[in-house]
This record gives C-alpha cells, structure tokens and sequence, in this order.
C-alpha cells in the first residue's frame, strides 16, 4: 500500500494519472491529506469512483498520540507519536514571539552515537519515510488548532543519515499547494556527515543548516561524538564554507556545554578562532542530563562566562533558553521512558 504523501506533488500528478485521474486531483489531494485529512471520506470533492480507486492501492497515513504534555511554564507542548508499526517518535512544539516552531525527528533511534545524547541510546530502528516526517508537522498543528510557521529538525535521528526522505519532505512541507513553510523558516541540524552536506548544498534548498559542534579541537570531539572519526573538525568546517558559498546563508553552530569536557576559557578561545572567518552564529545549550550518561553542565555563571569569551572575541553567541523544563521536552527521553 502507497502512502501519497511519500510522493513529491509531481510524482503525485503522475502516479493519479496513471490510473485514469485527472491532473487537477493532484491539487485536491495534496491539500486534504496536508490539512490533516484522516480518510478518503473526509475529501468530499473527490467522486465515489476516485475515492474507490484510490483506496485500492494507497492509503492516507497518520500519526497516533500516544502521549501529551503541555508546560505550565512556557506553553511548550511534547508529543510522543505512534507510528503504524508501533514505533514512537517525539516532536515538540514551542511558542515564540515570532510564531510556532515545532521540533520534529526523523529517524526512530539514531546510529551515530554521540556520548552526551539520549536518542541514540539502543541504536538506529530505522528512518522515516517522507510521509512519516510530515505527519508530525501536520497532526501537531491540527491538534493544537494554530498554524505551525517555523520548523527545526533537531529531535530524534540524524536527517542526514535520511538524507532522500528528509528532502522530499523540504519540498512538500514548502510547497504552495501544502503547508507552504518558508524554506528560511526551516532549519535542518546534524552532527557533520560531511559528504551529505556537500550533497545538500546541491540541492540548493535555502533552508538554515546547523551543526553540532560541540567541540573546538579534534581530540575533545573524538572522545564524545564517534562521527568525528570519519570526518574531522577541518573537513566539515570546509563543507560548512561551501555550504555557505552555494546558498548565501549563515551557519549555525550548536555548542553544548560539558562541565570539565568543553567549557574552559582555553576551549572558549580555540572555538572563536576555528569559526572566526563563517560568519556563523553559535547556540550555546547547557548540557542536558540524560541519566545513562554522567555528564553534568556548569553553573549559570560558568556558562555566562563562557558566552562572554566568545562575545569579547568578536563571536556572535547565545545560551539557549530551556523551554518545557516541566516536561522533559529534550528529544529522546520520552521515547526512552516509554522503550522501558
Ligand atoms: N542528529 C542531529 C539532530 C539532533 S539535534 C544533530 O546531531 O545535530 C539535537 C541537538 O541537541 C544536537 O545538537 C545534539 O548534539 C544536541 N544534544 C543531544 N543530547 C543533548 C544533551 N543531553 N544536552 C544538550 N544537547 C544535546
């Protein structure tokens, strides 16, 4: 069985016509099943005879919630989705002044290995298809009732080990006739398989790429995220210039901060002068406890301290603000508690 939304809107256009549909359908379809459309049924202008030839060989997924958590703090609202084969997956929605954004996987488990994280714990089950993807952006919006403007994929699993199913998903969650979201609204974050950021780049799609640095020299990145093995600091920051090159936008850079592992003013320094000529920004995230791992973060004023290395050496840097603190809103914790 074909879920449709596995198909770019061309390759939706061909596959209607190939059992006997017009092209115009295309349009119809595509907007019912991105308005969270849950059946056939509900695509009341579509005919009998369309519906029944399509229910032959396709069918409209979804996405069960299994769990829901809403934060008294912040509005921040955790979803732990079902998948039809009975997988779960996370997605988290958060409320900016600028709009919803929501943080959405795309894989189950990962296999990349990164010591400080939760979502890797027990390995990759697998990837999601496009349509799996999606789905989180669509039932989280029709839940919360509100449009859902702003996308970062930064929850459980590596895009870029994902890499065609994550790109088919840009295209249809930016395309007119669906949610239409800004390719500028959308970040994508990875822990630097280089060669996919070569490839991405390619696919000259404007979105915001953010790597995960983590580190400021090889030997610190070595002993806590096992990609670096392959591909090291100089090589992704070369990916990450020409990434910036093709596309004309900025990097970001994900530092969490370790306690003892990371934070020096030393490590500080080396970090300004590796990222000094991209122009890039740096999202500082004091690390979160996973409880299989033992790394703690540093006190408010380390991490302050830390910011205002970076700032007094010309490197523009934020700490990340913890929104849904109330509700373990970090990816991969709920996954792990429900595993168990
Ligand atoms: N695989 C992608 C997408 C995951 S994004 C990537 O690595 O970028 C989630 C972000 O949170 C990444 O920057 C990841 O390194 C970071 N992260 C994971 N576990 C964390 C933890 N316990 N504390 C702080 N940040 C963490």
């Amino acid at each position: 069985m074909i879920d449709l939304k596995d198909f770019e809107y061309d390759e939706l256009i061909e596959y209607l016509q190939s059992i006997g549909e017009k092209k115009f359908r295309a349009e119809q379809i595509f907007s019912w099943l991105h308005k969270g459309a849950e059946s056939y049924g509900e695509m009341t202008n579509l005919s009998k005879i369309t519906r029944e030839k399509l229910e032959k060989d396709t069918y409209v997924s979804t996405l069960k919630i299994r769990e829901k958590y809403v934060s008294r703090i912040d509005g921040t609202v955790k979803y732990l989705f079902e998948l039809p084969d009975g997988n779960c997956i996370e997605s988290v929605v958060m409320r900016y002044h600028h709009g919803l954004t929501i943080c959405i996987s795309s894989q189950v488990g990962c296999r990349m290995g990164c010591r400080f994280c939760a979502s890797t714990i027990g390995g990759l089950y697998r990837s999601l298809t496009a349509g799996e993807i999606l789905n989180q952006v669509i039932f989280a919006q029709k839940d919360i009732g509100e449009r859902i403007s702003n996308i970062v994929m930064m929850g459980i699993g590596e895009p870029l080990d994902n890499f065609e199913n994550v790109v088919k998903f840009l295209h249809n969650v930016n395309h007119e006739k669906g949610l239409n979201i800004g390719y500028r609204h959308i970040s994508l974050s990875t822990c630097g398989v280089v060669p996919m950021i070569y490839k991405l780049a390619e696919e000259k799609i404007p979105i915001t790429l953010t790597i995960s640095l983590h580190a400021p020299n090889d030997a610190i990145r070595d002993s806590i995220m096992p990609v670096n093995h392959k591909y090291k600091i100089a090589e992704l920051l070369e990916a990450c210039r020409e990434y910036a090159g093709i596309t004309g936008r900025r990097i970001s850079f994900e530092y969490s901060l370790i306690h003892g592992v990371n934070d020096s003013m030393e490590n500080a320094k080396e970090l300004a002068n590796l990222v000094r000529d991209l122009h890039s920004h740096i999202n500082l995230i004091p690390v979160n406890k996973v409880e299989e791992r033992n790394f703690e973060k540093g006190s408010g004023k380390e991490i302050k301290a830390f910011q205002e290395k970076l700032t007094s050496l010309g490197i523009n840097a934020t700490v990340r603000r913890e929104l849904g603190s109330d509700i373990s809103a970090s990816c991969g914790q709920l996954r792990k508690k429900v595993l168990k």
